[in-house]
């Protein structure tokens, strides 16, 4: 069934899913010109900013605070991306992952993070998400990040790591971890991979997801991963949550 759905995105010969326009791709050109607009970003979580500024007000009081050097968004989390996500990671179509990634090297900043070589790391699924779903919508979001990379010259480099890190407390896994890594991590639910920590150390690592809100999530998962001795983690997510009206 997996397989089948996969095929159908990949093969969606024809219509646009947000306008069902004919011929196009799974979203028209149209579409992602009126529903994904370049934006100004903050810098350091990629709220849009309304102003000329690098960061937003939340970011401009606590510079120093956040674990995540740079974050790259593509779109807002709303109308019609939300929707998409929802099939993306919902409906067994881990095929959005190549228009999304298509989509994010659009966005000029994405292509200056990917130029620095980081090592490309997914948010990982607890182990039970990963059960029911079947895959990790995050690596499949690097992965077709990583294929484009090769597929578009000029050729990016592209490092990738798909078990950097676990979930601590929710995956049997935790007990593989030493009691050392579990302690670094006794704030937050992630934790590097102990197996993995000497590719990790002094890189630049680039977070990958497909949505954030907060941004929680992947302040924690980047203090994990400097504590594992990353030297710098930046994060890119296909989709920000918009600021509230
Ligand atoms: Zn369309
Ligand atoms: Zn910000």
């Amino acid at each position: 069934m997996l397989a089948a759905r996969h095929a159908f995105v990949e093969s969606l010969p024809a219509t646009c899913q947000v306008c069902a326009a004919w011929p196009a791709q799974p979203v028209c050109e149209a579409c992602l010109r009126r529903f994904s607009p370049p934006r100004a970003r903050c810098r350091a979580c990629a709220a849009v900013l309304s102003d000329d500024l690098d960061l937003c007000g939340a970011c401009l009081t606590r510079p120093d605070a956040s674990a995540v050097a740079q974050c790259v968004a593509a779109v807002d989390y709303a109308y019609p991306w939300d929707g998409l996500i929802a099939r993306f990671k919902f409906r067994s179509e881990p095929g959005w992952a190549k228009p999304f990634a298509q989509r994010l090297l659009q966005t000029p900043a994405t292509l200056q993070l990917l130029q620095t070589r980081p090592l490309m790391v997914p948010i990982p699924l607890t182990a039970a998400r990963l059960g029911e779903r079947g895959y990790n919508q995050a690596w499949e979001l690097v992965k077709a990040l990583r294929a484009e990379c090769r597929r578009h010259p000029p050729t990016l480099p592209c490092d990738t790591l798909a078990t950097a890190l676990v979930r601590l407390g929710e995956t049997p896994d935790q007990h593989s971890l030493g009691r050392e890594a579990r302690l670094r991590n006794l704030r937050g639910v992630f934790a590097a991979h102990p197996s993995h920590i000497p590719r990790l150390v002094g890189r630049h690592v680039l977070l990958v997801d497909d949505v954030t809100t907060t941004g929680a999530t992947l302040q924690t998962a980047a203090q994990a991963l400097l504590h594992a001795g990353a030297d710098r983690v930046s994060a890119l997510v296909f989709a920000r949550t918009p600021p509230s009206r």
